[in-house]
């Protein structure tokens, strides 16, 4: 299945807003910020819209569930709460984010908030990606105050995210495929500057965090990369830095070059 660039331009903008929304510690929001909101409580989620369609938000609430089960599946129970406002800039106003424009949602500490504009423009299997990608950010407390590094709290959520979307490394990677087919390979595993909004290679950076936990969970098995969370490389798999940049860089070449 091919992605068009338009929707990794617009996940890859998301996930870098989400990042930066939980580093600025955004404020728990009001349990319910709309005294006219609608609320889909299901048992394991609850999803609230602002004057959104009805249908629009059962699908909402619907892929919530899904995505739920997704992130459950490999990291542990999690209830999300998702708020679908009626325009980007309520969305932002909640979030108490800066600009949110090509964004399609973003997490805070306590829950996923969509941007209806973004959204609204992924694909089907996009927008499944993108709510377990923030809701996975959840469940994890994400970098828990820098505590996890980068590459390891975007690529827990991107490979949770894309567990079930069933496309293809080449795909999903396909910024980073193109520079190692060029004889191209990272040297290190990205830092916040990679992430940063606006970052060159910020496609390449949640390619390159993405396949580090993919291969950790490939060599490791998957239990192994959840206890990562929180660990690290040299107490949870026996590897100096060094060494698991090596494996890593590997991994890169076997599975892109
Ligand atoms: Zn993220």
């Amino acid at each position: 299945m091919s992605v068009p660039q338009r929707r990794r331009a617009v996940l890859t903008g998301m996930l870098a807003l989400a990042g930066a929304a939980l580093a600025s510690g955004a404020a728990p929001l009001p349990e319910g910020p709309w005294p006219d909101a609608t609320v889909i409580r299901g048992e394991h989620y609850v999803v609230m819209g602002h004057r959104v369609p009805a249908a629009r938000l059962a699908d909402l609430a619907a892929r919530t569930e899904r995505a739920r089960r997704t992130v459950a599946a490999i990291w542990g129970p999690v209830r999300p709460v998702v708020l679908f406002p009626e325009t980007d800039a309520e969305a932002g106003a909640l979030a108490g984010a800066g600009a949110t424009g090509g964004l399609a949602a973003l997490a805070t500490a306590d829950r996923v908030i969509v941007l209806p504009d973004g959204y609204g423009r992924l694909t089907e299997t996009g927008r499944d990606v993108v709510l377990a990608h923030e809701i996975t950010h959840v469940a994890t407390g994400a970098t828990r105050g820098g505590r996890v590094p980068m590459w390891l709290s975007e690529g827990f959520a991107d490979y949770v995210g894309y567990s079930a979307a069933g496309l293809g490394v080449r795909t999903v990677a396909s910024e980073l495929a193109a520079e190692v087919a060029a004889g191209v390979l990272p040297d290190r595993l990205p830092g916040p500057a990679d992430f940063a909004p606006g970052a060159v290679r910020l496609a390449q950076a949640y390619e390159e965090a993405w396949l580090a936990c993919r291969y950790v969970a490939g060599r490791f098995g998957e239990r192994t990369l959840v206890r990562l969370y929180g660990g690290d490389v040299g107490t949870v798999l026996g590897l100096t830095p060094a060494e698991f940049t090596a494996g890593w860089r590997d991994y890169l070449r076997k599975e892109l070059g």
